[in-house]
């Protein structure tokens, strides 16, 4: 049974004032540009844009398109030059989507629908649906934290409820336009950047405040979650010229090069000390290293879903160590591969 009705003289005044105020004050991005509108590049700019803030994915997405101006472009790509240029972005498991998603579009077509889209590696609901959308001008609801975060803001839901999720559905759904939806939907996401932000909305200039419940009011706020803080150990381990470094098969770092790093615990603050000495000769037993270290600070990195504190030991060999799952590069090699943000703060820690 629905739990929402939405009716149509409701509808109809959303969607005017919200295409009106669109017409005026649409943001000018650069795959909004007439030359970008094909799946190519559209898809693209929706994988950047995940998790990912406007303003940092603009010079990414350029960089991209220079570089591989159209598919059959992309087509010849190494998975190793896609992570390079994706260097700093984050998320690297997009990238690797991207790569998986492009292999098999070489061998098949795929239509563009949200249905046959969502069969592609790193393409689910939403990026299926805004892309058809806007391409193919799809009725599928669009749903993201933007557009997620204005429609509570309206309807005056509780984030917190369990039915949360199923209720934005619900409206969404119910306030998807027949025709003209991937105008719809991006005017939405343009209101909800610039007007109903997260913090501060500015309710008094906003083009549908009258059929918003929450105009005015203080803004309901999601129970923030404790972030777990996890620990792990960088072994910078140098002979001349040489750095140890290992090509990550780690989930989150996945193909990306990396000082070898011990694994990632959950540790309490008091008992750090205790496992960096413990992580220490427990990897350098292993590897049958019999040199001293030294301690040279600590960076943090932000994972999605726990943030990781890296305690920085460096190493120097008196002689050349073989290994079977590291390589040895020297910095002018190691800045030719791809390496996440994290690396490069600990490379800045240790120059
Ligand atoms: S009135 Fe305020 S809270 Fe409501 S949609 Fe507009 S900006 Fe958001």
């Amino acid at each position: 049974m629905k739990e929402y009705h939405i009716d149509n003289k409701f509808k109809s005044s959303w969607k005017k004032k919200i295409l009106s105020w669109y017409f005026v004050n649409k943001r000018d991005l650069p795959w909004r540009n007439k030359e970008n509108q094909n799946f190519y590049r559209i898809w693209i700019s929706e994988v950047m844009l995940q998790q990912t803030k406007v303003t940092t994915v603009i010079p990414f997405f350029k960089k991209f398109i220079k570089k591989w101006p159209t598919l059959d472009d992309f087509f010849n790509a190494k998975l190793e030059e896609i992570l390079k240029l994706w260097e700093g972005l984050g998320y690297y498991k997009r990238a690797q989507n991207l790569f998986r998603a492009k292999e098999l579009l070489r061998k098949k077509k795929i239509n563009i629908s949200s249905h046959s889209l969502k069969k592609l590696p790193g393409i689910g609901e939403y990026i299926s649906c805004s892309i058809s959308a806007i391409l193919k001008d799809e009725a599928c609801a669009v749903i993201d934290g933007n557009i997620r975060r204005i429609l509570s803001r309206v309807f005056d839901l509780n984030m917190n409820n369990k039915k949360f999720n199923s209720q934005i559905k619900e409206i969404a759904t119910q306030l998807t336009p027949k025709n003209n939806n991937g105008t719809y939907c991006q005017s939405l996401m343009d209101l909800a950047n610039l007007i109903c932000r997260p913090k501060n909305p500015k309710c008094i200039i906003c083009p549908i405040s009258f059929l918003c419940k929450s105009n005015g009011k203080e803004i309901k706020k999601k129970k923030k979650q404790q972030i777990p803080i996890k620990l792990t150990v960088a072994f910078v381990v140098r002979f001349e010229n040489y750095f140890l470094i290992e090509k990550t098969k780690e989930n989150l770092l996945q193909n990306l090069f990396t000082f070898p790093l011990s694994e990632f615990r959950k540790v309490e603050e008091k008992d750090s000390k205790d496992f960096l000495i413990k992580s220490v000769s427990s990897w350098m037993n292993k590897y049958d290293i019999k040199t001293t270290y030294a301690y040279v600070g600590e960076v943090t990195h932000k994972f999605s879903h726990f943030h990781l504190k890296v305690l920085i030991v460096k190493i120097i060999l008196p002689c050349k160590l073989y290994f079977n799952n590291f390589e040895w590069l020297t910095l002018k090699k190691l800045n030719q591969k791809p390496v996440s943000s994290m690396m490069m703060k600990i490379k800045n820690k240790v120059k």
